[in-house]
C-alpha cells in the first residue's frame, strides 16, 4: 500500500490545532505550540490562516480556477478579464498562485500559513500578500527571520524563498522541516501521475504533457534533499 498522505489523499495522523479549525500532523503540534508561546513572549500572536489541505479541496480550487468560477489573478495580482484560451497558458496562470492538487505542500500537514494576529486591524480580512508582509506584518516577519536564522524556531523554516523553484516567495508559509522530511520521502511522482490519470482534473493533458517539468519546478525544488 502506497503512502497516500503525501498527496493529501490520506487524512490519518492529523490533529486539530486547539482553538482553530485547522489540522496538522501530530508531530507538528507540540513544536507549533512551543513556538507560539515564544512568539507571545515577544509580543506576537501566531495566527493560522491555513494548514492541512486535502487533495479534493485543492482539486476543487484548481477546477474552479480553470473554469473561471474562482477569480484568476495575473503575476501582478490583477484579475484576468478573460481566461487564457490556450490550456498550457491557463495552467501556468493558475500555477502562479495555486498549487497543483497532489503537489501542494499543504497536503503534508506539516505546513502552515501564519500571520501576526495582534497586527490585524479590526474587520480586516487577511489576504496573504507580499504587501501585508512589508506592511502590518513587517515586525513579525523580522522576528520570524531572526528565529529561523538562529535555529530557534523549533524546526520551522520558510521554504518558498527566492531562488528555488517557480512558486512565488511566500514569507507567511512555514514548514516543520523535521516532519516534512518523511512526507517528502513518501512522495513518488509515478503515484501522482496515476492519480491524475484517474481523476477528473481540469487541464489534464497540459499537466501530463509537462509533468516532469512541473514536478521539478513546483515540488522537488522545495525538498530539503534535492
Ligand atoms: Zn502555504
Amino acid at each position: 500500500m502506497k503512502n497516500l498522505a503525501a498527496y493529501g489523499l490520506e487524512e490519518t495522523g492529523l490533529v486539530e490545532i486547539p482553538g482553530t479549525e485547522y489540522r496538522v500532523r501530530e508531530s507538528v503540534l507540540a513544536p507549533f505550540e512551543a513556538f507560539s508561546k515564544k512568539a507571545l513572549a515577544a509580543g506576537f500572536e501566531i495566527r493560522v490562516e491555513s494548514a492541512f489541505r486535502s487533495f479534493d479541496r485543492q482539486l476543487s480550487i484548481w477546477n474552479r480556477k480553470a473554469t473561471g468560477k474562482l477569480k484568476l489573478l495575473d503575476a501582478n495580482g490583477e484579475p484576468f478579464l478573460e481566461l487564457p484560451k490556450d490550456d498550457e497558458v491557463l495552467m501556468r496562470s493558475i500555477l502562479l498562485w495555486s498549487a497543483l492538487p497532489g503537489a501542494s505542500r499543504h497536503h503534508f500537514g506539516t505546513e502552515l500559513d501564519v500571520v501576526d494576529g495582534k497586527s490585524v486591524p479590526e474587520g480586516y480580512e487577511v489576504e496573504l500578500t507580499e504587501e501585508e508582509c512589508n506592511g502590518m506584518f513587517a515586525p513579525f516577519h523580522r522576528w520570524l527571520s531572526e528565529q529561523i536564522l538562529s535555529n530557534e524556531s523549533f524546526g520551522f523554516e520558510r521554504v518558498f524563498v527566492p531562488g528555488r523553484g517557480k512558486i512565488q516567495p511566500e514569507r507567511w508559509h512555514i514548514s516543520h522541516r523535521p516532519s516534512a522530511l518523511e512526507l517528502e520521502k513518501a512522495f513518488d511522482p509515478k503515484t501522482l501521475r496515476g492519480i491524475y490519470e484517474n481523476s477528473d482534473i481540469a487541464l489534464k493533458s497540459a499537466i501530463l504533457d509537462n509533468f516532469d517539468e512541473l514536478m521539478r519546478d513546483y515540488v522537488y525544488s522545495y525538498f530539503a534533499e534535492r
